[in-house]
């Protein structure tokens, strides 16, 4: 789990990096707002530790940046105890609001349990076009009828649904669906995905998988 902290004061930066970094989390630090900023919007991040007050680019604008872009959880920490402040905080985005000083024991089990909230906000059910696809009890339909599909496919099926709209490579199928490198062969892929399309598009007029050529394959709803 990666964790951003945007801290300008010295010695809560470090507390903070070092405190979060023994507990197993790989932490970037960021000493003022623009840096901040910077990093919250380019990087990768599981959850960004951010302080409201800070010389430059505040906390404010920072919350409102990353949420014009990005659904990272975002933690706010500042000295201002005032409700406005919180109110504004969560108006504009951040997910929990901490006021300092804090005990960093508290600030871990806030901070794990966003990130528990993060993971569960995975759709149990994704739905494209008339095709229904239940992550959780491995069920799909379409057009209200019950497709039955082997592990494999299922597992195939679940990673486009889960990246609808996006073109996948046939290596990052392999590897997702497979747990392998295909480096010479991503012939399977070919050969799953003929399998996976004669069972949820071939009855159907609309279809839902498309084969990007020299790419890979991209599930998605298109208009005709
Ligand atoms: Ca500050």
């Amino acid at each position: 789990m990666r964790l951003l902290i945007v801290e300008d004061e010295p010695k809560t930066g470090d507390y903070l990096h070092k405190g979060l970094s023994e507990n197993g989390f790989v932490v970037d630090l960021a000493r003022n707002g623009i840096d901040g900023q910077h990093l919250a919007l380019t990087g990768e991040y599981d959850l960004v530790v951010l302080d409201i007050g800070l010389p430059g680019v505040d906390g404010w604008q920072i919350l409102q940046a990353i949420r014009a872009q990005k659904q990272t959880p975002v933690m706010c920490l500042t000295a201002r105890d005032r409700v406005d402040d919180r109110v504004k905080g969560l108006e504009l985005g951040a997910d929990d609001y901490l006021i300092k000083p804090f005990a960093f024991s508290e600030l871990l089990a806030r901070i794990r349990s966003l990130l528990r909230r993060g993971k569960t906000r995975d759709p149990e059910q994704i739905r494209i076009g008339d095709l229904e696809v239940d992550l959780l009890r491995h069920k799909v339909l379409r057009a209200g009828a019950r497709i039955d599909l082997t592990g494999k496919e299922f597992a195939l099926l679940a990673l486009l649904a889960r990246r609808q709209g996006e073109v996948l490579s046939r290596t990052l199928i392999a590897e997702q669906v497979w747990d392998m490198n295909f480096d010479s062969d991503t012939n399977v892929v070919d050969v799953a995905v003929r399998r996976l399309r004669a069972k949820i598009d071939d009855p159907f007029p609309a279809k839902l998988v498309h084969a990007i050529r020299g790419i890979g394959y991209v599930l998605e709803e298109r208009v005709l």
